[in-house]
């Protein structure tokens, strides 16, 4: 696993600064809180994944792999750039919602808005797959020709949690547009509004987690973040607790260096990244100890550890987030 090998260019500046969209953490005896959410940046989120991303396709057994997923951010960060914000989150429905305990964001903000069809479009009609494998590309063409509408629509099935299996090849980028439109729409949103989320879903737009993070960043330096596989929002979540059941019992944790031992109950492991597994459940999801590494990325770390992946599995426990970057494995 790749954990500061390699110098990357420094973080983009402001990925720390997330002041502006954070309600104010309160103070307890003088020490700010962890804030309950981190809401993303678009403007450095796929930039930074991006060079993640070609970082671990160096020397590595998916390199071809992580090298093409580089590809598919690198045009997600373009398409921020070229298009204009989407319109805000209305008031009204963000209330409306929140007041019954819903993410704010909802299917209705996909389906039949002009401004996702436009980044979807953009991004079809952008991405260079020139040196990707044909299979891919024949995706690519088969979903440039279809009906705006249609796949529109599709799109909104996966906001709703569901991948249908004949199209795990188109959902890859489906997603990668919502995750684009998804994150500048999270920003739309006054913070203070969300409130947590009854089960282990993104307060934001009631994705599945991705990942979880313990951050390095302050004031939420050690504490532990789910991070939204679609728009990217990071959520404060308690330590030891599956990210499925919610139960607190029987977690446990592990990494390859302990893949000939048996699960170790302790989660502050020197490892960067390991796998947090539930017996109550039999699901697992990584743990990202982001604080050691701060290039650590909830997406392209999940995938470049996909060695963890096949000792969960012999282990009989099944994966417990959504990548929507990796679906087929
Ligand atoms: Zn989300
Ligand atoms: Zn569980």
């Amino acid at each position: 696993m790749a954990t500061g090998k390699r110098g990357l260019p420094p973080k983009s500046e402001g990925r720390g600064d997330f002041s502006a969209v954070q309600p104010d953490p309160s103070q307890v005896g003088g020490v700010a809180e962890a804030p309950f959410l981190r809401l993303p940046d678009p403007t450095t989120l796929f930039t930074d994944r991006a060079a993640r991303f070609d970082e671990l396709a160096a020397d590595h057994p998916l390199g071809a792999y992580l090298g093409f997923l580089a590809t598919i951010v690198r045009a997600q960060a373009a398409c921020v750039a070229a298009l204009p914000a989407p319109a805000p989150v209305p008031a009204d429905s963000v209330s409306l919602r929140t007041g019954q305990g819903l993410p704010p964001i909802a299917c209705d903000q996909i389906a039949g808005n002009a401004d996702f069809a436009a980044t979807l479009e953009w991004l079809l009609q952008t991405l260079d797959l020139t040196a990707a494998p044909e299979q891919a590309r024949a995706t690519l063409a088969g979903l440039r020709a279809m009906a705006p509408a249609d796949r529109v629509l599709l799109a909104a099935d996966i906001i709703e949690g569901s991948y249908a299996a004949e199209l795990v090849a188109e959902s890859l980028f489906l997603a990668a547009a919502l995750q684009v439109h998804l994150a500048r729409l999270a920003i739309t949103i006054d913070a203070t509004a969300i409130t947590p989320p009854a089960g282990s879903t993104c307060p934001v737009c009631g994705g599945a987690p991705v990942a979880s993070l313990v951050v390095g960043w302050s004031p939420a330096n050690k504490a532990r973040y789910c991070a939204c596989g679609l728009c990217g929002t990071l959520w404060n979540y308690v330590r030891i607790k599956c990210t499925v059941c919610a139960e607190t019992q029987g977690i446990k944790y592990f990494t390859l260096a302990d893949s000939d031992a048996p699960a170790s109950d302790a989660p502050d492991e020197p490892a960067t990244i390991g796998v947090e597994t539930c017996g109550a459940c039999a699901s697992y999801i990584k743990h990202m100890q982001q604080h050691a590494d701060e290039r650590m990325d909830p997406f392209a770390d999940d995938i470049a550890s996909f060695a963890l992946d096949l000792l969960a599995r012999e282990q009989s426990f099944r994966r417990g987030g959504i990548n929507p970057l990796f679906l087929s494995f």
